[in-house]
């Protein structure tokens, strides 16, 4: 080999790399005979010196593009290997397109220098440190750049001229075949052609490519393979969105040749990378469009249409396609105060509103922005379009009915075909199986198998047929449907036909609504634009809460206070007054109402309802407490209701008042305050009464009564009854002379003698407690003695004095006793 000199030792100490690459998967699918030539490259290495276990192949990099934005995983390998001086040599069949940018293989060159690793290609070996080594390779790796972009330009050349004649061919869309002449041709098969001309039709109607979707839920779609295992075979699955969109947006179906659709966009990342990825381009700016073409599924108008539609539903680009909200106008109801769409707002499934939703948001709201129902607008434009179209409503309306039919036969139609298909192969697996001879034993299983599958999926077609048959639902008669559509304000109404329909009719004729600013709060100024360019403006009035009618906001105003809201829309209702809209009064109406006319509540106000009564008045009129009127409410005793403002309200009438006043009465408790109003009967005193007479505690009486002192007797509520006369009541004053508990002359005395102190003035005297100077005398330290009737009586002096003052000096508890209280009494002077 040309240089083989250049290997030395060192060289063939290390390992020897051989890069194997083939751009892409096609080329190694085809080009098996470079690739075999590349995995040679070991054998050379071989030849050249290098030992089996030193030959490292790399072909991480096959199917990998050599150009920028594709990650090589085996290029980087063997740069770091390169790197980290493990590599003597690097073997390639073309060493000079290692890498086809020129910048990843100058930096492999400067690498391969700097750690003396040998080139080697079939041409010979280079050596990077050597001078002309380099050039040659620089030179090298120049021309095949300048080769490369030659064969490009050529290239491109012949297909650019290939596109403007239409004859360069790219995989062609499902639907479409290449006939024996290379000419596009519709799909020969009628379900693949069924299939996608129901695409078109199904967006013509739905106008919405997520509708197409739905519509193929119960469908398989056809896709066409090319390349990989299935290449060129048509295979059944789900219809996705994006391919939904794909077709749409596929001029080919149109008949129309387009070349130049996409193209490769590459972008530097922050780190220097190059990401490569495809890009359309806008329809304006497609280099080359042959119209007419081929033949197409739709016109060039259609396609058109569609694509308008198509953008018009991207709402993230400011479209707002036809919902199934009930708010008719939804965008395309515009505020004439700041000049932006106004979106409905779904408060329930009764009342919604058109708000300037965007204007808040981006802060542009003005003061002649305002909300306003959805009914008030919906309603008025609706009468004012039935009103218009008129003349055309019976073809409308038999338009929308074949619609209806034709979207039956259609699906009908798919299920139809596809048990064709089914039939069709069933039988060709089974003429196969037919023919082949008896002795091929192998052969006729599998094909019996085929057979087998292809008449297990003849059943499900079949089975799927039934269903769609089945579920064929019953259409209108004719005859009925033109009665209908001789009312289409009926038809409009009906509750079948969707709001989406509804709003798609209405935008059809309508272009926008303006809702026109004025100064007058009741009615509201409709500006309506058609599609026609016309204009037409309407004004309704505003009904609502605050428009109440003047006859039923005074009936409301005479009677709030008094009355609650239920029984005011009942009374409302009965004198034959309606709300603003017309609808009969209920509470939530009336309460409305009510607030935004500032009328009190019954509630708020200080009376009840007639038959009604307040805890307070309750409580005052039995002469018992609140707290127990609580308890009755409480313990479901009274009927009462809480007002929202958390009122008790009693249901009261005489029956009511004299089941209070028995449950006071068999209430030991409540009943007190009511039977001490009746005195006892004549020659009898209640206990209190006798306690307060003779000044003594009732506890005493009770005491007398129950060790049978006293003659007494119980009352029902549990009260004594004692009976009285002048003899018992001189025996009660002998009982409480002879008790020196009782005593009355003893008990109010002064007391003391010259020279002594009772307890209670030696307590404060000496700021001490009753229990301390107790402790003493029984301790025997202070000497005393007893009156008669039980008072103790202690001698006191200087010296007494001056022994206890000692003994609280000593006692830590009292002399802290006496220090606080001296502290605060200084305090209090
Ligand atoms: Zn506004």
């Amino acid at each position: 080999m040309n240089g083989a000199g250049k290997i030395t030792a060192s060289h063939r100490a290390r390992n020897a790399l051989v890069y194997v690459r083939q751009s892409t998967s096609g080329q190694l699918r085809r080009h098996t005979e470079s690739t075999a030539r590349q995995y040679g490259l070991a054998g050379q290495a071989r030849a050249l010196g290098w030992p089996e276990s030193a030959i490292v192949v790399v072909d991480a990099d096959l199917g990998v593009s050599g150009r920028y934005g594709s990650v090589r995983a085996g290029f980087a390998d063997l740069v770091s290997r390169v790197c980290l001086g493990e590599v003597g040599a690097i073997l390639g069949l073309e060493v000079s397109r290692l890498a086809r940018s020129s910048a990843e293989f100058t930096r492999l060159l400067e690498l391969a220098r700097l750690t003396g690793t040998l080139l080697i290609d079939t041409d010979g070996v280079y050596d990077i440190g050597d001078v002309n080594d380099r050039m040659l390779l620089g030179l090298k790796g120049t021309m095949s750049e300048a080769e490369l972009h030659l064969l490009a330009g050529r290239l491109h050349g012949a297909k650019l001229a290939a596109a403007q004649r239409g004859d360069l061919r790219f995989p062609l869309p499902i639907g479409y075949v290449l006939d024996s002449d290379g000419q596009y041709l519709i799909d020969p098969d009628e379900e693949i052609r069924a299939a996608v001309a129901d695409v078109f039709t199904c967006f013509a109607q739905a106008g919405s490519a997520y509708r197409v979707v739905g519509e193929f839920t119960d469908r398989k779609f056809p896709l066409r393979a090319y390349g990989g295992a299935w290449a060129g075979q048509v295979r059944w699955g789900r219809l996705s969105h994006a391919r939904v969109c794909d077709i749409l947006a596929n001029p080919c179906y149109a008949g129309t040749y387009v070349y130049g659709r996409s193209y490769q966009e590459y972008k530097v990342t922050p780190d220097g990378g190059v990401r490569s990825a495809r890009r359309y381009r806008p329809r304006e700016q497609w280099p080359l469009v042959i119209h007419d073409h081929h033949e197409g599924y739709i016109g060039w108008q259609q396609f058109l249409a569609n694509e308008a539609k198509l953008q018009a539903n991207r709402t993230r680009k400011g479209g707002r396609p036809a919902r199934e909200g009930h708010a008719l106008l939804q965008g395309i109801i515009v505020c004439g105060g700041c000049g932006i769409r106004m979106a409905p707002s779904y408060r329930d499934q009764r009342y919604s509103s058109y708000q300037c939703a965007e204007a808040r948001r981006e802060a542009k709201v003005t003061a002649r922005c305002r909300t306003i129902a959805t009914s008030v607008v919906d309603d008025a434009v609706s009468e004012l379009v039935l009103a218009t179209i008129n003349p055309g409503q019976i073809k409308l309306a038999l338009k929308a009915a074949d619609e209806v039919a034709r979207r039956h036969t259609r699906s009908h139609r798919a299920a139809e075909l596809a048990a064709e298909r089914a039939q069709y192969e069933a039988d060709r697996a089974e003429r196969a199986f037919m023919q082949v001879e008896p002795e091929n034993r192998l052969v006729a299983r599998t094909l019996e198998k085929r057979w087998e599958t292809k008449l297990a999926a003849l059943v499900e077609a079949e089975a799927a047929l039934a269903t769609a048959r089945d579920a064929r639902p019953e259409l209108p008669e004719r005859s009925s449907l033109l009665a209908l559509a001789g009312d289409l304000p009926a038809l409009w109404a009906s509750p079948d036909i969707e709001y989406r329909d509804r709003k798609r009719l209405l935008r059809t004729l309508i272009a926008d609504v303006t809702i026109i600013p004025t100064s007058e709060k009741d009615v509201v100024t409709i500006g309506v634009r058609w599609q026609t360019g016309a204009t037409d403006q309407i004004t309704v009035g505003r009904p609502g809460p605050g428009r109440t009618p003047a006859e039923a906001l005074e009936f409301i105003a005479a009677r709030s206070a008094t009355t609650r809201d239920a029984a005011l829309a009942a009374q409302l209702n009965a004198a034959g007054l309606t709300t603003g809209r017309g609808r009969p009064f209920d509470a939530a109406a009336v309460h409305r109402a009510r607030n935004a006319a500032g009328l009190r509540a019954p509630w708020s106000a200080s009376a009840c309802h007639d038959g009604e009564i307040t805890i307070a008045e309750l409580s005052a009129k039995l002469g018992i407490t609140r707290s127990a009127v609580y308890d009755w409410i409480k313990a479901g005793k009274l009927e009462a209701h809480q007002t929202p403002a958390g009122r008790w309200h009693i249901i009261w009438d005489q029956a009511v008042e004299a089941r209070c006043r028995d449950m006071i009465a068999a209430s030991v408790r409540l009943g007190r305050r009511h039977r001490s109003a009746h005195s006892a009967c004549d020659g009898e005193i209640t206990a209190p009464d006798l306690g307060a007479r003779l000044g003594v505690n009732t506890t005493v009486v009770l005491d007398w009564v129950h060790a049978g002192k006293l003659a007494a007797h119980q009352t029902a509520a549990g009260r004594w009854h004692v009976v009285w006369d002048e003899a018992v009541e001189a025996r009660c004053r002998d009982m409480i002379a002879s008790s020196v508990r009782l005593a009355p002359k003893e008990r109010g005395g002064a007391g003391a003698c010259d020279g002594e102190l009772s307890i209670r003035q030696l307590t404060i005297r000496l700021g001490i407690g009753r229990g301390t100077v107790l402790a003493w005398i029984h301790a025997g330290k202070l000497a005393a003695h007893q009156t008669a009737v039980g008072y103790w009586r202690i001698p006191f002096d200087e010296s007494v004095e001056a022994r206890c003052r000692e003994w609280i000096a000593a006692s830590p508890r009292l002399a802290r006793r006496q220090r606080t209280q001296q502290t605060s009494e200084g305090g209090a002077v």
